[in-house]
């Protein structure tokens, strides 16, 4: 008879309450249960979702809880009822959209983002600030083989929900970004392959982030208190800001959408009727449907959408998160387990 075999163990940043750093601990690998699959993440994206959730505006039901919602990693196992088609070391991406009930009238409606019982990974499942992870089959995409894994990352929500934001500004040919991060970086390079107009609007004084979004082709950047040079047919704000709304239904012409991007916002001030009259409207977009995500990773190879990333070591994810939160860096933060962090983009 063999001696009882030590579990082994991996790497883990985990949130254990509102307002603490993540702590990094060891847990032991996790089993992978019924559909689901056992991840070794190579890259997980940091978002601005994370910042929210850490400081309790987006409630964690029960810490402590492994954040981390733009997994790129490989397949490792499968649990029972797993296709073969989840060969080892396929590589696959898992999105914030962990699980829905595939029975509710959101669910049956193709709105499984809005489902009633939805999971959301990093949030109310394990996600992939760690070493491992498990995730639900089929929420999993394949990720388009042209990106190395720390560029991915950023696709998965960046890039997913902010298309899911652009798909609700329908044929808009002028469009203004409001918040210049992980987001609008990767849909300026989709819109403009679209044939649409950019205009950037950044934190005042914010000039690498301008140069930024003139570089990846928008056609004006300046700070979100200067009004564009003509009127825009719609905005996506990013900015947790909810002063931006108003600032950004003055700058639509008649008809035009905003789109508030965000998963929380600051209070959105009132503001006079004329600035909604003529038919303008203002909507929020609420997490993704996988075809979103389908949609985007297939389109963006085709547009040649390249994702801006510096990289972190895993145990530096609290310096990640607060290099997001003062602006030190331009397009996305990514975590890497096996690396070393570097600061400089690429
Ligand atoms: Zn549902
Ligand atoms: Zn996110």
């Amino acid at each position: 008879m063999s001696a009882p075999r030590e579990p082994e163990t991996m790497r883990a940043m985990v949130f254990e309450g509102v307002g603490q750093p993540l702590r990094a601990t060891h847990r032991p690998i996790p089993e992978p249960g019924a559909g689901q699959l056992l991840l070794r993440v190579h890259a997980c994206g940091v978002c601005r979702t994370d910042l929210h959730l850490l400081d309790g505006e987006v409630p964690i039901a029960s810490p402590p809880r492994v954040l981390g919602h733009q997994i790129v990693a490989t397949v490792q196992a499968g649990g029972e009822g797993t296709s073969a088609a989840s060969e080892r070391d396929a590589r696959v991406g898992v999105p914030w959209l962990g699980w829905t009930c595939g029975e509710c009238v959101y669910c049956r409606s193709g709105r499984e983002n809005l489902c009633l019982r939805a999971r959301f990974t990093g949030c109310d499942i394990d996600g992939g600030m760690a070493e491992y992870a498990l995730a639900d089959e089929r929420f999993c995409f394949s990720i388009p083989p042209e990106y190395p894994s720390a560029q991915a990352a950023p696709l998965l929500c960046a890039g997913l929900i902010g298309y899911r934001a652009l798909s609700m500004c329908g044929d808009a040919e002028r469009l203004g970004l409001y918040g210049f991060g992980a987001a609008a970086h990767i849909l300026t390079q989709v819109a403009r392959w679209q044939g649409r107009r950019v205009f950037a609007f950044t934190r005042p004084g914010d000039r690498a982030a301008q140069q930024f979004a003139l570089a990846l082709g928008a056609e004006w950047a300046a700070s979100s208190d200067e009004p564009p040079p003509e009127e825009l047919d719609a905005a996506i704000v990013f900015a947790p800001d909810g002063a931006l709304v108003p600032v950004a239904l003055g700058a639509l012409a008649r008809g035009g959408t905003v789109v508030c991007g965000g998963i929380h916002m600051s209070d959105i001030p009132s503001f006079p009727y004329e600035l909604l009259w003529e038919e303008r409207s203002v909507r929020s977009v609420a997490n993704l449907t996988r075809h979103d995500g389908e949609e985007l990773l297939a389109l963006a190879p085709r547009a040649d959408v390249r994702t801006h990333v510096t990289t972190y070591a895993l145990k530096d994810a609290n310096e990640a998160l607060a290099d997001l939160r003062a602006g030190r860096f331009t397009g996305a933060a990514v975590l890497v387990p096996d690396g070393s962090s570097n600061a400089t983009a690429s």
